[in-house]
């Protein structure tokens, strides 16, 4: 079916190309449809584009989360500082580890872990800063690594939605103490489902790879060994086979990204009085962008705004509501008002559509939607 171009825009949507299709195809009719030729494949070509570091693949980013704390051997008595302000796959692996996850209030202008208030929240029992790339806009490498080799804590990336992106001119995931990607359908590459563990010690690496699958070693001439009860987070063949069709056009995707980020800061209209994300073009790979809503100068809630967008055939997406405010985390003792950046963006964040496969002339007409949806909404008109 040919799109028309009043089509409804979704926020986001994976671009799957034919050839990708027909790799997929050939897989399944190979005979090997689990973790195998495909996935060696995806794994040498992921670790070259990471400039040779040790990459084990992973069902998912949130498996590589937990991997990762497993490997840094993090659990009770333990607590993790982080972000308040992402999915919640970030807090939920920290307190499925046992541990405990101390949150620290974000810097409003990146919206990412705000390095001056995190080591207030040191102690003896920190582990280590498990700071995330929010939107693809990495976390402030420089500071954060500097407070963590100060404490002698571990540094656990979750660069679930940074694949692709720069910190001082080195792509995120080529560097650093322990990286974890996600391959989610809606991250810049997907597999589907997917994710990988990227790690600089070689031991650690090889510890990876045995706990994806039941912690098995395999020995000559078939014997197997057990040392230590592994999970099964291995990624299929099928899946693989996705992530190097994705992989062939992830620069490009990321090239399209900023294309269109850049025409969201041209024709967004600032009298509506929205907030814009960081306008940055050297380090964020643009996984996301989200304005903040003008909710004291609107006559509408942020979920009336989404209707009223989604009836003009525009897709809007929120993410993420500040995670210390859900039950779990208020049973665990945060209360609204601990962090109040956090807070602000959770409550007032928009995602507009963002997708390779979108066109600049798509970012036009959710901008002119945006004005025809709040410019009645405002209580004080525009300057
Ligand atoms: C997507 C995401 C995850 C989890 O990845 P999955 O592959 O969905 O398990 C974790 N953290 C952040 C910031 C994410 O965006």
């Amino acid at each position: 079916m040919s799109q028309s171009p009043a089509a409804f825009l979704p926020f986001t949507r994976p671009s799957i190309d034919e050839a990708t299709i027909a790799g997929v195809v050939e897989v399944l009719r190979s005979g090997w449809l689990t973790s195998g030729p495909q996935m060696r494949a995806f794994e040498a070509r992921l670790s070259d584009y990471l400039g040779g570091r040790a990459v084990c693949s992973l069902v998912s980013g949130t498996g590589a989360l937990e991997l990762a704390l497993t490997v840094i051997g993090a659990g009770p008595g333990d607590e993790i500082i982080t972000t308040p302000l992402s999915w919640v796959a970030t807090a939920n692996v920290i307190v499925r580890a046992g541990a405990k996850p101390i949150f620290v209030d974000i810097d409003p202008v990146t919206r990412n872990i705000d390095p001056a208030r995190i080591e207030a929240a040191m102690t003896p029992r920190t582990k280590a800063i498990l700071a995330v790339d929010m939107a693809g806009l990495p976390f402030d490498r420089t500071q954060v690594y500097a407070i963590a080799k100060k404490y002698g804590v571990r540094v656990i990336e979750d660069a679930a939605q940074s694949l692709g992106a720069q910190w001082n001119g080195q792509r995120i995931g080529s560097m650093g103490d322990i990286t974890c990607f996600s391959f989610h359908a809606n991250k810049n590459l997907t597999t589907a489902e997917g994710g990988c563990i990227v790690l600089s010690d070689s031991d650690e690496a090889a510890r990876c790879v045995r706990l994806r699958l039941q912690g098995v070693t395999r020995l000559e001439g078939g014997e197997q060994e057990v040392e230590e009860a592994g999970a099964k987070l291995n990624l299929t063949d099928v899946a693989a086979r996705i992530g190097l069709g994705q992989l062939d056009q992830l620069e490009a995707f990321n090239a399209q990204r900023r294309l269109l980020a850049k025409r969201y800061f041209q024709q967004l209209d600032r009298t509506l009085g929205c907030t814009l994300p960081l306008e940055d073009f050297s380090n964020t790979n643009w996984h996301m962008f989200q304005i903040l809503l003008p909710l004291a100068n609107l006559r509408a809630s942020r979920a009336e705004v989404m209707q009223a967008l989604h009836n003009l055939g525009i897709g809007t997406g929120v993410h993420y509501p500040a995670m210390h405010l859900f039950k779990l985390y208020r049973a665990q003792g945060w209360r609204e008002g601990d962090f109040p950046h956090a807070e602000a963006v959770g409550r007032s964040t928009l995602t507009l559509p963002l997708f390779p496969a979108m066109q600049t002339q798509d970012v036009d007409r959710v901008c002119h939607a945006l004005s025809t949806v709040l410019r009645p909404l405002m209580i004080a008109p525009a300057a």
